[in-house]
């Protein structure tokens, strides 16, 4: 297996219907069989190579499950209508009635909202923990845990989840490590690391042009079998299917991913440390301050850096406010939520994506209103960026 995920995309073959480069985009929501007995064997899961209706599978869908795959280094892999399309049928899948979950306390907003509020009508629990503190976690697990959840980069505090380690624990007490790695697609490889299944919005990095919400889980066969089961798939039954046209398009981005990527942290750790001199707080895992900067330099492949993500914290969202408001008047960015896009992204996570976490939550675990979050674009000019962003950090009295 090739240590550079990236080039695994380029050693995919595509021949479309007619010998097109690019797969033919399915446009079907149902299928024929030639023998009706074929059909039954479709219906059962055994017959390879067969569609039966566009909720279950399409070929669109299987060429860019395939090509995540490919890239997580996972045997195969499902795509969904959106992140928290894959994430809650995870959980849904794994876990029923009594069942518990010991999750990082710092995650997507909307992870973290199903679990606290609605997982628990399903009397599903879920125990928060310091995913950093490996006792912390070890000690949360009792007999009715199915699972360890954690973002591989946390959102939006940027910690790094040891994944070696904690699929350690995993492994003792059999259950599952499950990881999304939305901030660090191609950074981070979980599977490789010891993860039993890993989880994208390619919402975010992987599409990156902001056109559409997308999600994948990828895993072994046999999971991803069970999640697509017609008689008891989480995927199947609850419907989060993509759509074929946006299979094919989101396919088409990925093939750009690993140079993306490389901009990406190649920007945001030339801001990191510029802002950091300046005497601001940055939190980005390439810096020598980041409390896990050396752990995720045992995690990471290093050829990609250390990701688009960074954060400042100016002291107080008035601040925050008002600095993101005239950055995106001298057209640096956008306020705006989600990453991974051409332009900057910056919000306050404390009033937006992490919004859902109460208040007095937010405070213990170190989420101050005056932090933004930023996703460094691709800016071609990093140095002119750097120069016009400071001029705006003076204005408002941030520097
Ligand atoms: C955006 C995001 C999600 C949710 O994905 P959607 O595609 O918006 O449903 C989940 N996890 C993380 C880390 C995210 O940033």
């Amino acid at each position: 297996m090739s240590n550079k995920p990236a080039n695994n995309i380029q050693d995919l073959q595509y021949f479309g219907e007619f010998g097109g480069v690019n797969p033919s985009i399915s446009d079907s929501a149902t299928y024929t069989f030639l023998h009706a007995k074929t059909m039954l064997d479709t219906f059962e899961g055994h017959a390879e190579g067969c569609y039966l209706y566009s909720r279950h599978t399409s070929p669109s869908n299987l060429y860019l499950s395939k090509a995540l795959a490919a890239m997580e280094f996972t045997e195969t892999a499902n795509v969904a209508a959106s992140g928290m399309g894959a994430i809650t049928s995870v959980f849904l899948q794994v876990c029923g009635a009594g069942d518990h979950i010991v999750s990082a306390r710092t995650i997507y907003g909307g992870s973290y909202a199903f679990l606290k509020n609605f997982a628990p009508k399903l009397n599903i629990s879920t125990s928060f923990v310091d995913i950093t503190s490996l006792e912390k976690v070890e000690a949360a697990i009792k007999p009715s845990t199915k699972m360890i959840y954690c973002e591989a980069i946390s959102n939006p505090l940027l910690e790094i989840a040891n994944l070696k380690e904690l699929s350690k624990i995993a492994k003792k007490h059999n259950i599952l490590l499950v990881v999304d790695n939305t901030f660090s697609p191609l950074l981070i490889s979980p599977q490789k690391l010891g993860a039993d299944v890993t989880i994208h919005s390619l919402t975010k990095f992987i599409n990156g042009t902001n056109d559409t919400v997308g999600g994948v889980v990828c895993g072994t066969q046999q999971f991803i079998d069970s999640l697509r089961s017609v008689n008891d798939g989480a995927a199947m039954l609850l419907g989060p299917v993509m759509d074929s046209l946006r299979a094919s398009s989101i396919l088409k981005n990925l093939r750009t991913l690993h140079i993306r990527m490389k901009k990406h942290s190649e920007n945001a750790h030339y801001l990191a440390e510029k802002f950091e001199q300046d005497g601001l707080k940055v939190v980005y895992p390439g810096l020598k301050s980041h409390k896990d900067h050396e752990l995720f330099k045992t995690l990471y492949n290093e050829e990609y850096g250390f990701g688009g993500m960074m954060t400042v914290d100016v002291g107080n969202l008035e601040k925050a406010n008002e600095l993101m408001e005239l950055m995106q008047h001298e057209n640096l960015g956008y306020l705006a939520v989600s990453l991974g896009f051409y332009k900057t992204l910056f919000s306050a996570p404390g009033t937006s994506t992490s919004s859902e976490i109460p208040i007095e939550e937010q405070k213990q675990m170190g989420l101050s209103n005056g932090i933004i979050r930023f996703s460094i674009g691709l800016d071609n000019d990093i140095e002119r960026t750097y120069r016009a962003m400071r001029r705006c950090m003076t204005k408002v009295g941030v520097l």
